[in-house]
């Protein structure tokens, strides 16, 4: 028997199609998969009875000749920072932790139309908040690699379940690297899109100039067959661009001769962890082998992205979290005064990482700082976006390392300083600020065994040029996409 819950989405959607398998089948592996999986506490919410009904009303579609999405039947995961209406949406958060929304979100509303099943939310760091869903109110997430290791974040219970085979794809959120560095922890595919390309209506809000919604996925193709359905205008976001969705499988020519990558000095100093340099190399030489050109590029401002991050992020973070008062969304801590609820409620409902970014915004933007911070970080932000521009008047697309280290253990993780953990996004953090699309995509093993990724950087609103280099890379580095699973 096909063993589905390893299938790839545009295998399953062919079996699918030739009626060999059904979608109530394939659901049921997976539902079946999820519970022998809950050692990895990748579901925050499991919503088998949703599941099914979506899956019998897609084989009833098929059987009766009726018009498919393009995604019809396939089962995924989506990150509790989705709004699914009548279905609990938490955001990895006590404040939020009854919060039935009454509305859904854009992409995962969608991905409903395209046909999915949707088997469950998954978890994340709260508010997004993380590298390692550490700070989830819902407790850690466990690597199928190895249960002591975290499976990077934010949106590591995504990535968690979709390496483990509890889904066939999931949606991520990144800010600052939350859909690639989780990629590269659990060695799965993921894709940031540029900002502007999928709506965020309807996704609880972290840092709003830079939050963007991508899929994850087990291969290339499927990223790319994900992104079609979740992208495009929407009347609730501004934000989005109204820009054609091109459909990205077309992109997978397979051939990448000519195309010119850029290699920017500044994601190598010195020091750079040997595993992760090598990696790298054998990245660059199967580009060079399937006849791409590799072009040394700068980035100058490469080194001021992770501060600019943390600046602007935090600032708009303290001013998005502010909603979460008491009054709206949530449970009530009460209070002798109105100051004193909203106090109570505040330091109750969130976690420590959260109140620390609440705090260090609201200080960057108060008025004896503003400029000397905020108003400074725009200004470098900037310059790190034009650094962009001009390497992509010189290349078709830049590749570098997704994370600085291979998934690091829960006890590692736990002894870091929130600055050594925030150390961690510095190869994320400069396409967020500059806005432009970046894959993740697993290419190798470390030394111990453990999945290493690259990125894949594009121009605006060219995931196409993105995804077609990662389809010849993911081919050419014929990485083996199963963990040594550990299941209770
Ligand atoms: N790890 C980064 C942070 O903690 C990125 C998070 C994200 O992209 N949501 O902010």
């Amino acid at each position: 028997m096909t063993d589905l819950v390893n299938l790839h989405i545009s295998d399953a959607l062919d079996l699918l199609n030739k009626k060999e398998i059904s979608s109530v089948e394939l659901t049921k592996a997976h539902l079946v998969e999820m519970e022998k999986g809950r050692v990895l506490n990748a579901y925050i919410t499991e919503t088998p009875e949703r599941a099914l009904a979506d899956a019998e009303a897609s084989d009833k579609r098929r059987a009766n000749g009726e018009k498919l999405g393009a995604l019809d039947g396939i089962p995924i995961a989506n990150k509790d920072l989705y709004c699914t209406k009548g279905i609990r949406t938490t955001a990895a958060s006590k404040i939020l932790s009854k919060f039935i929304p009454p509305y859904e979100s854009t992409v995962t509303q969608k991905l409903k139309e395209a046909g999915t099943v949707m088997l469950g939310k998954v978890n994340t760091d709260q508010f997004a908040m993380g590298g390692s869903t550490a700070t989830s109110y819902f407790g850690v997430t466990k690597n199928p690699w190895g249960l002591d290791l975290v499976p990077g974040g934010s949106s590591g219970g995504s990535a968690a379940a979709v390496a483990a085979g509890l889904c066939m794809g999931a949606t991520g959120s990144d800010t600052g690297g939350s859909i690639r560095q989780p990629a590269s922890f659990c060695g799965i595919t993921g894709i940031k899109p540029t900002y502007g390309r999928c709506s965020r209506y309807g996704i609880v809000a972290f840092a709003s100039s830079l939050d963007q919604a991508g899929p994850m996925a087990r291969s290339v193709k499927d990223c790319a067959l994900m992104l079609r359905e979740m992208a495009g205008p929407d009347q609730f976001d501004s934000t989005v661009a109204e820009l054609p969705v091109p459909d990205y499988t077309l992109a997978l020519t397979g051939d990448i001769r000519g195309k010119k990558i850029g290699i920017p000095k500044e994601y190598r100093p010195n020091g750079l962890n040997p595993e992760v340099a090598k990696i790298w190399d054998k990245g660059i030489q199967l580009l060079k082998d399937a006849g791409a050109e590799v072009i040394d590029i700068s980035l100058p401002h490469t080194k001021y992205a992770l501060p600019v991050y943390y600046i602007v992020a935090c600032a708009e973070a303290s001013s998005n979290l502010s909603r979460y008062d008491g009054v709206r969304y949530t449970t009530r801590v009460e209070g002798k005064t109105l100051d004193e609820m909203y106090e109570n409620t505040r330091t109750d409902g969130f976690g420590p990482e959260v109140i620390r970014r609440i705090l260090l915004g609201t200080f960057v933007l108060s008025a004896g700082f503003y400029d000397a911070y905020y108003t400074r970080a725009q200004r470098v932000r900037r310059l790190i976006y034009n650094d962009f521009v001009e390497a992509f008047k010189q290349v078709d697309a830049i590749v570098v390392p997704a994370a600085p280290t291979p998934a690091l253990s829960y006890e590692a993780f736990k002894n870091m300083s929130p600055v050594d953990t925030y150390l961690g996004d510095v190869f994320t953090t400069p396409a967020s600020l500059a806005g432009v699309p970046s894959l993740s995509l697993p290419i190798g093993l470390s030394d111990g065994g453990l999945p290493i990724g690259l990125q894949i950087i594009g121009k605006h609103f060219d995931e196409n040029t993105v995804f077609q280099i990662g389809d010849v890379l993911e081919k050419s580095a014929g990485f083996d996409l199963n963990p040594h699973r550990v299941k209770g």
